[in-house]
């Protein structure tokens, strides 16, 4: 079977780690597959998309590397779901419904008091004309419901293994409003029908939406495509993950924390799943080794800690050239490869890389103690003659050594807080070619000096 999946977020919002993570899931699969990708806007409810949410998912998408190969908007496609309507209203399995919402919420609450399941009484099959000609002279209008078949649904989920409810359990899912737009279900359905959707990856949240979508593709095309429902993230303390939590939309890990988009990649693509979290500085090995069976049906719970760590290992293993263009536009644009390769294993962000060029181009605070002092002044004179290379440190290290008696922490951490004014930090065989021997001897004798 030939794979076409699609990833189908509501332009009402930026993309939220959650739906990020769908994206990631549904992508993976999909070019695992040599499958067919389709970045399906669903803008049906015209009063909360706006445009300027559509192209930030777009960007939050080609940030984490997620290419697509096709684009659809719902709102172009309005003729063809009126079409499709038609055809459902004619075929018996549409019908007009004149409740208000009042109504509706008042035989809820009945049949909740009476220990009845708060499903729909389809009171709109049964309305007599004379019923209907008052509800039209009121000024109603109808809205409309799709007649579910009281029968068995099934489908053998991809995550969740075979799932089952019954048609009469459910209520008649409305598809249509009162102003005659079309809600989300159907269009969604009649979707990926016409873009011949084989797989159908999304959040657990829609699994009963899913029941009632399986009668809907039946109606329309007489087969559901095949079925995964993730289970959906939580935040570290096991809440609920709130689509509306601005900081963790990938738009803010992108800009204000300045993360790495594989780091996003790598968590998504192994949160709740049998293979161990670990970062990829490159999406194919998550490609090659996705699979569906990997996934729990339990909540897997999201630690932005964790990115963080993803964050850095990634940074630690990242060529000087993937990210010279970003550290000049931080304002490094005189940092080479060596210094890159110096700093780079102390980095969590590529932002901290802004600390270390000051450490060593700008002034530090000097941090030698009263009583390291001398030692340091006696370390200084016994620097090597330029020009310093990776071998100078343990050279002059050596030297300093043996002359002073010192050794261990009480000869390594006064040279460093002397030349970086911390007790930690890069490697001091890296840093001292960085800081030449002009720097060098300056720092060791700040004190002193001052
Ligand atoms: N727009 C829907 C959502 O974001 C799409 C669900 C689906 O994949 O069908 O929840």
């Amino acid at each position: 079977m030939s794979v076409k999946v699609r990833f189908a977020p509501s332009p009402t919002g930026f993309l939220h780690v959650g739906n990020a993570r769908t994206a990631v899931i549904t992508w993976l699969f999909c070019r695992q597959q040599n499958g067919h990708f389709l970045l399906r806007i669903d803008d049906t409810d015209r009063e909360r998309s706006k445009e300027e949410y559509e192209l930030a998912i777009e960007d939050g998408l080609a940030w984490l590397g997620l290419d697509w190969d096709e684009k659809t908007n719902q709102k172009d496609r309005m003729d063809r779901y009126e079409e499709v309507i038609e055809q459902l209203k004619a075929d018996g399995r549409l019908y007009a419904c004149y409740e208000t919402p009042e109504e509706l919420g008042l035989k809820r609450k009945t049949q909740l008091s009476r220990g009845l399941p708060p499903t729909y009484d389809r009171a709109g099959l049964s309305l007599t004309e004379e019923q209907i000609a008052k509800y039209e002279a009121e000024g109603r209008k109808p809205h409309w419901r799709f007649k579910l078949n009281h029968a068995p649904i099934e489908w053998t989920d991809l995550i969740r293994g075979p799932v089952q409810f019954k048609g009469e359990d459910m209520s008649d899912p409305v598809v249509l409003r009162e102003d005659g737009s079309p809600l989300y279900h159907l269009c969604s359905v009649i979707d990926d029908v016409d873009f011949g959707i084989s797989h159908v990856v999304r959040g657990e949240d829609h699994v009963s939406n899913t029941a009632t979508h399986v009668q809907m593709f039946e109606a329309i095309q007489g087969k559901a495509p095949e079925f995964a429902h993730l289970s959906l993230i939580s935040d570290a303390e096991g809440g609920k993950l709130s689509k509306r939590l601005g900081s963790l939309s990938v738009k803010d890990i992108q800009e204000q924390d300045g993360l790495e988009p594989m780091s996003v990649v790598s968590l998504m693509s192994r949160l709740g799943t049998s293979d161990p979290i670990e970062s990829f500085t490159d999406i194919k090995p998550l490609i090659d080794s996705f699979d569906f069976s990997k996934f729990s049906r339990s909540t897997p719970k999201f630690d932005p800690d964790e990115l963080i760590r993803l964050n850095s290992k990634i940074l630690h293993e990242t060529d000087f050239g993937s990210v010279q263009v970003r550290l000049a536009n931080m304002g490094l644009q005189d940092m080479d490869e060596t210094f890159w390769q110096a700093v780079r294993p102390n980095l969590e962000k590529l932002e901290d890389a802004k600390e270390w060029w000051n450490m060593v181009n700008g002034n530090v605070t000097p941090a030698i103690a009263e009583e390291d002092a001398d030692f340091a002044a006696q370390a200084s004179e016994l620097l090597p003659p330029a020009p310093w290379n990776e071998n100078t440190w343990s050279e002059w290290i050596g030297k300093t050594k043996e002359a002073t008696g010192r050794k261990g922490k009480t000869l390594f951490m006064p040279i460093r807080k002397a030349l970086t004014g911390m007790e930690h930090g890069p490697e001091l065989a890296d840093l001292l070619p960085l800081l030449g021997p002009e720097k060098t001897k300056e720092r060791l004798n700040t004190k002193k000096a001052a």
